[in-house]
Order: C-alpha cells, then sequence, then structure tokens
C-alpha cells in the first residue's frame, strides 16, 4: 500500500536515508525501530511529502508521492500523520481541533463535521472533553485528539513518529491503545516507537533501521527472539 522503492535522502551533503525499500501492505503494522540519528523521522517525514527525496521513488496505492507534479493537498489528505509534540490549535476545542480539516480541506458542512468528529472523539475515549482547550488536557488527552484529527481526513494510512515519548510513563498506556484499537480495525500503520511491547505485540513487522538503512526486517517474534544481525543483537542487548 505504502511503497519505498530504492529512496535516498540527503540532506546537503549528509546521506540520511540510503537505498531504503520498504512496502507497507493493506491492514498492517510496521514498525521500526533503530537508534537516534538513524533516519526514522525522515523516513516518515518523506513519506508525507514534509521532506524531498533525491532517488528512488515513494509510492502509495501505487500512485507516486515523490513526483515534483503529484497533488501534494490530495496526497497528505490520505496519509494522516502524528507526532511526538501534538500540535493541536491551542485556541480550538478538541472538537474544533478534530473539526478543522475536514470543513476546511474537504469542504464538509460544520453538522457532518461535528457528528463524525463527536464518533472519533468518542473512540479515542474522550467524549466528554469536547469543549475542552488544549491546556486543560493532560498530555495523553492531547496526543489523542491529535490522533482523532488525524483519523478525520479519513486517510488510507497512518504515520506515527514517537508519539509517546514526550507523555509521562503514566499516560503512555492509553495513546498505544487507542493505536492498538485502530490496528486491531485494520489501519495501515507505520509506527516509530521505542515502546518494545508495543512492536512485539501490535506489530506485524519490526523494521531496525541504523544509519539510513533498513538492517532488519522481521516479524516481531524472530525480530526479538533471534534477530538476523550483528546490528540487531546489539540493538536489543542494549534494551535490556
Ligand atoms: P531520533 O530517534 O533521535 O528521533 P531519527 O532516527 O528519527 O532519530 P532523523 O531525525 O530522521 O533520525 O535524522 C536522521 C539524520 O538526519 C540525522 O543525522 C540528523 O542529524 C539528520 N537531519 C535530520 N533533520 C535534518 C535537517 N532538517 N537538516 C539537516 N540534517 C538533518
Ligand atoms: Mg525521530
Amino acid at each position: 500500500l505504502l511503497e519505498f522503492d530504492e529512496v535516498d535522502k540527503f540532506y546537503g551533503e549528509t546521506h540520511v536515508l540510503k537505498d531504503v525499500d520498504l512496502n507497507v501492505e493493506e491492514g498492517e503494522v510496521c514498525v521500526i525501530v533503530g537508534p537516534s540519528g538513524s533516519g526514522k523521522s525522515t523516513l516518515l517525514r518523506c513519506a508525507n511529502r514534509l521532506e524531498e527525496i533525491q532517488d528512488g521513488e515513494i509510492r502509495l496505492e501505487g500512485q507516486s508521492i515523490s513526483d515534483p507534479d503529484a497533488d501534494i493537498n490530495r496526497l497528505r489528505q490520505r496519509i494522516g500523520m502524528v507526532f511526538q509534540s501534538f500540535n493541536l490549535f491551542p485556541h480550538k476545542t478538541a472538537l474544533e481541533n478534530v473539526t478543522l480539516g475536514p470543513m476546511k480541506v474537504k469542504g464538509e458542512s460544520r453538522d457532518a463535521a461535528n457528528s463524525e468528529a463527536r464518533e472519533l472523539l468518542d473512540r479515542v475515549g474522550l467524549s466528554a472533553q469536547e469543549s475542552s482547550f488544549p491546556n486543560q488536557l493532560s498530555g495523553g488527552q492531547q496526543q489523542r485528539v491529535a490522533i482523532a484529527r488525524a483519523l478525520a481526513m479519513n486517510p488510507r494510512v497512518m504515520l506515527f513518529d514517537e508519539v509517546t515519548s514526550a507523555l509521562d510513563p503514566e499516560l503512555v498506556g492509553e495513546v498505544l491503545d487507542v493505536m492498538q484499537g485502530l490496528a486491531e480495525e485494520g489501519m495501515t500503520m507505520l509506527v516509530v516507537t521505542h515502546e518494545m511491547g508495543f512492536a512485539r505485540e501490535v506489530g506485524d513487522r519490526v523494521v531496525l533501521m541504523a544509519d539510513g538503512k533498513v538492517i532488519e526486517d522481521s516479524p516481531p517474534e524472530e525480530f526479538f527472539t533471534n534477530p538476523k544481525t550483528d546490528r540487531g543483537k546489539r540493538f536489543l542487548s542494549k534494551l535490556l
């Protein structure tokens, strides 16, 4: 569904993605792990065209994302992204944060957008908070609003970049639970995370990146018990 085909990305002279091949299949949860600076965020940002690539191609449902002529706005509607920092609009309520995209970008009526947004807030467990502003919500609640907001665009794939890293430990679980629920409903997901429990239980595949390259690409049970590479073994040994 989301394919990276021999992707190369440079920042100036720095080669940050090196010949990356990855195919996230429909309904699959692909978890990316790897040391700091290995290119995980860059990979997600390229998938959403927040960054340009210099070689190779990225395709969503067979359609090129990286083509300079691609319609970026239409494309971004089909790719939802959630970041480590929640990036909610501070002067809008939870409900307004969720309805803004569908109304502005998709031209939905307020009524239609409101009713969909209420369903989504219910799904992430925040029905009671629809009128709250971001600064009245906990980090975990804000992050769940951010997930609902991304879902409101009805994306084909969701990208998550360390969405629990900025949260107090006791709030991590509620966000991971929402993500697990989405996975169980069949959402295609590409997830960068340090939560190895999530990778193991929810992931269909674990991809280890190091130094801009895909080092391993295995089912979780294989990755966590019997990594194929020395790099994988070293990565796992550091987790303990
Ligand atoms: P982390 O786990 O710390 O989030 P990461 O795997 O997400 O790391 P990236 O943020 O993708 O890593 O960074 C990959 C490389 O690209 C790093 O060497 C980083 O310094 C470099 N880099 C990232 N963004 C930029 C930028 N805007 N300009 C120049 N170099 C950048
Ligand atoms: Mg990162």
